[in-house]
């Protein structure tokens, strides 16, 4: 079992039994107590230790390695002593590998509290700035060493492919491990540690207060990353884009996992822009059987990446996703083929004939204005011409929306002259966190006034826009409506379930 370890750093013994006491409650099954700035009173270690009310590790890390003691090392092994001298004992001393290695005092000093019966020693290594160099002679190191009982290694991630050597490690050792990425790219590491048998992953008990870069909290990885359901068979997937901070994806298709009880998770996935990164990180992603990663959403800026990484790749793409050149779908199929499509579309088509409460065959004629010609705008102007609309592309950058007009039997015009029954924004302005923007800062100025404007941002549900064009006496629709949509096509292929739209809407409500 991969333990919660809630990541405290003390202060005071009052506020770290405090904070330990709350870790417990939240539902963690360790505390790591983080002595680095707590080593003056002794007999405040014993006490702290003795009265914890889950299990703990204490660690005493130096500046070295990120931590916050810079004192000698008498000063330290005092600490770690006092950790253990009292009727309860740490379940684990956690010191790093240099400092084990460079004096022999050190060593013997440490070998009072641990490796014991009831405290084992955790040998670590820690290197913020990247992946080190020597990391495999490091952990070679850790695991040769008869009184290292775990070895813990962490480095901070420059890309989600980090994940997976943290991956390959844990699977190689033939002792307990922990395996962590630091930093945004690291999360996979820290939320699949469960699927990879390591012993234990870090959570912090409150944002902010966590001991490094990355690391969840305790709630975020019990209730949205589904982690009492992980186990080595749950089958991953995740949003694909940059930036993800405004993405609600993982909320989605998480309850929807809880929901029918579909053993899988969904994780943030951010990679760079350009396209090198895309393929390299999705195609090491796929190539590493283990993770069972079956699948993703696509979104800026990379739609038009995964068709292009899907025709690289021999996938198969749907015809329809072919025409409108962007794709926001990727699954894996249980023969491990692929397969590329385009949720968006129908998902638009729905938002807007359902909340005008007419058919798709009642769209015919109607003018409508498309603001953006990037990935979501192609597949909005695809499946309104399609159905027989007047559409008319506004672009910052105009050769786009002729290019995009061109294609799909469309009109282009500049920005400042949008006229339309409909207006859809398909552009990213007014997106969170940038909430105060809006693509038509003269909305109220348009002759005519449109009678409807959909927004399909829906992070925030209500932007400036649609604010702006409910005040105008405009009937508006939120991208919300089109995101659970396009997320329920989604669910519904890689799981081969029916979309929980219930739970949908409630992952979706503002908390
Ligand atoms: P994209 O491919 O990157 O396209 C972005 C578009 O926005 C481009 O046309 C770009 O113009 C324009 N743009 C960006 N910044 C601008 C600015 N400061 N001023 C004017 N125009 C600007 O992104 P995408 O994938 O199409 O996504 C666009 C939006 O659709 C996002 O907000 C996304 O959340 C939303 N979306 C929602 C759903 C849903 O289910 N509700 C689904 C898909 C997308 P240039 O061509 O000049 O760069």
């Amino acid at each position: 079992m991969t333990a919660i370890t809630a990541a405290i750093t003390v202060r005071s013994v009052e506020q770290a039994l405090a904070d330990a006491a709350r870790a417990a409650e939240f539902g963690a099954d360790l505390v790591e107590l983080r002595i680095d700035s707590f080593t003056d009173d002794l007999p405040a270690i014993t006490r702290l230790v003795e009265r914890s009310p889950l299990p703990c590790v204490v660690t005493c890390r130096h500046v070295s390695e990120g931590g916050e003691f810079d004192g000698d090392e008498q000063t330290r092994i005092a600490a770690l002593e006092h950790a253990g001298v009292g009727a309860r004992k740490p379940a684990y001393v956690d010191l790093e590998l240099a400092a084990y290695q460079t004096s022999a005092n050190l060593r013997q000093k440490v070998h009072l509290v641990a490796p014991r019966n009831d405290t084992g020693l955790i040998l670590s290594t820690h290197d913020f700035r990247g992946r080190p160099a020597d990391l495999l002679q490091k952990v070679e190191a850790m695991a040769a060493e008869p009184n290292c009982r775990v070895i813990k290694a962490a480095w901070f991630a420059r890309s989600l492919r980090d994940n997976l050597e943290a991956f390959e490690l844990l699977r190689a050792s033939y002792k307990p491990s922990i395996m962590l990425c630091m930093g945004e790219f690291g999360l996979p590491s820290r939320v699949l540690a469960k699927k990879f048998s390591a012993l234990l992953t870090y959570a912090a008990v409150d944002p902010h207060t966590g001991t490094a870069p990355g690391q969840p909290t305790i709630a975020q990885l019990k209730k949205l990353y589904r982690w009492d359901a992980i186990n080595s068979d749950t089958q991953v997937f995740g949003v694909v884009g940059d930036p993800l901070a405004h993405s609600l994806s993982p909320a989605l298709h998480n309850a929807g996992f809880d929901a029918t009880g579909y053993n899988g998770v969904y994780l943030p996935l951010r990679i760079p822009p350009e396209y090198e990164h895309f393929k390299a990180t999705v195609g090491a992603w796929l190539d590493f059987p283990p993770l069972h990663f079956r699948g993703a959403s696509v979104t800026i800026p990379h739609k038009e990446n995964l068709l292009r990484f899907a025709h690289e790749r021999g996938a198969e793409i749907d015809a329809l996703t072919e025409k409108i050149g962007a794709a926001n779908t990727l699954a894996v199929r249980d023969v491990g083929s692929l397969y590329v499509t385009n949720t968006d579309y129908a998902a638009a088509l729905d938002a807007v004939c359902d909340s005008l409460g007419i058919t798709r065959a009642q769209l015919r004629g109607k003018r409508i204005a498309v603001l953006g010609a990037g990935g979501a705008a192609r597949a909005i102007v695809a499946a309104f011409t399609h159905h027989g609309c007047a559409v008319t592309i506004h672009n910052r950058t105009p050769a786009k929306a002729q290019a995009l007009a061109d294609q799909f039997a469309a009109q282009a015009a500049p920005l400042e002259k949008v006229r339309g029954e409909v207006v859809i924004n398909c552009t990213s302005v007014g997106m969170h966190p940038n909430v105060d923007e809006t693509p038509l800062p003269d909305l109220a100025r348009l002759d005519p006034l449109p009678g409807v404007v959909f927004d399909t941002i829906y992070n925030p549900a209500e932007t400036r826009l649609l604010r702006d064009a409910k005040a105008a006496g405009a009937h508006t629709i939120s991208g919300m409506d089109m995101f659970y949509r396009q997320g329920a096509a989604q669910f519904e292929l890689w799981t081969r379930l029916p979309a929980p739209l219930a739970a949908f809407r409630r992952a979706l409500e503002p908390k």
